[in-house]
């Protein structure tokens, strides 16, 4: 193969959200991502930052970022912990900038090598998990139809943590029986008022409760996960590999998310470690397009759950990637993450 370095192009972009998304801080219409490209010898890695408002990054920020990298210095993709480990020194945070490098990274090598990267790390197509569904705070009858047309999702998932909570469960059961996960996003600060709520879930077929409680409130999060019938899942407890040692005993388990871990190199590392250490595990995603969906996907034989559903809620997606199939990931035998550019002209 002749010599290339590596060259890397970045673009920002919206995304536009199918319908208002509504959690316990605020609502919104659109996110922001920013879509990279890093080419080698002819070969084009495809990869993404998604940047929801409350997580600090933004367009600015992450193209501010990228513009420092000098990704040109390097000649060989496969020295993916170089090249990592090179961009997360650059500067501290900007994880979901960092991880729009390592996805293309991903994307690139997979395809170097003619591979998937679930295959690559020995993992079983067969195994996925269903997707779950989310279903937006809002009005009960519209609940209700969001409800009747997420019929074909076996897994749904609502966000917690309004003096409406119970309604929203149950108008939702009046519907229908497929299990429930529940994300509070911090909402809940009584860890008794907790363990009550997390009681009458139990009753109503839930699989598990993430994030109940504020990230400071350690010790009473504990109590929770000790006294719950439910599993307690950590999503703004855990941002990288070292948070995880400190949340063993204080929660069953972890979200790992490309966006907040820098990427799916990272993302690998906490899957093993929560696994050694006998944890649950959840993939999860904010919105986003095919691209970081397909990179999390990869990891998804491996995770208890997958909350993947970010592309599915967007309009003017830019990537053909992961398919849900049946409310299953069903993941492809094409090279790296698996992705084909939609012409620019299909593009809503
Ligand atoms: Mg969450």
């Amino acid at each position: 193969m002749k010599k290339d370095r590596l060259h890397f192009n970045f673009q920002p972009y919206t995304l536009k959200l199918k319908h208002p998304f509504g959690i316990a801080s605020n609502t919104r219409t659109t996110t922001p991502v920013v879509l990279t490209e890093l080419k080698w010898n002819g070969i084009t890695g495809y990869g993404e930052a998604s940047m929801p408002p409350y997580l600090g990054e933004s367009h600015d920020t992450v193209l501010n970022f990228l513009s420092k990298l000098k990704l040109g210095d390097f000649i060989d993709p496969f020295d993916m912990e170089g090249i990592l480990s090179y961009v997360d020194n650059v500067e501290k945070g900007n994880t979901a900038a960092k991880a729009s490098v390592d996805i293309a990274l991903h994307d690139l090598t997979g395809k170097l090598i003619g591979q998937p990267w679930y295959k690559i790390w020995g993992y079983d197509a067969g195994k996925t998990p269903y997707v779950s569904y989310t279903i937006g705070i809002d009005t009960p009858e519209i609940i209700r139809k969001k409800t009747e047309k997420a019929a074909g999702f076996k897994i749904l998932k609502v966000k917690l943590g309004r003096d409406t909570d119970k309604q929203l469960i149950e108008t939702i059961r009046e519907v229908t029986d497929v299990p429930i996960c529940v994300d509070v996003n911090q909402g809940w600060t009584d860890k008794h008022q907790a363990l009550e709520m997390i009681y009458w879930l139990h009753e109503r077929n839930v699989l598990f409760v993430e994030q109940p409680m504020p990230k400071n409130l350690i010790d009473d999060t504990a109590w929770l996960t000790e006294q719950s019938p439910l599993p307690v899942i950590a999503d703004e407890s855990v941002q990288r590999l070292s948070d995880i040692i400190g949340l063993r005993g204080v929660f069953s388990g972890i979200n790992i998310k490309l966006m907040k871990c820098t990427g799916m190199r990272e993302a690998h590392k906490m899957l093993e470690l929560a696994c050694a250490l006998d944890m649950k595990i959840m993939v999860g995603c904010m919105t986003e397009t095919s691209c970081a969906i397909s990179a999390a996907a990869q990891l998804s034989p491996m995770t208890d759950w997958a909350d993947l559903d970010g592309a599915l809620l967007i309009k003017n997606d830019v990537y053909k990637g992961v398919q849900i199939i049946n409310g299953k990931i069903t993941l492809s035998q094409k090279p790296g993450l698996g992705l084909e550019k939609i012409p620019e002209a299909s593009i809503r």
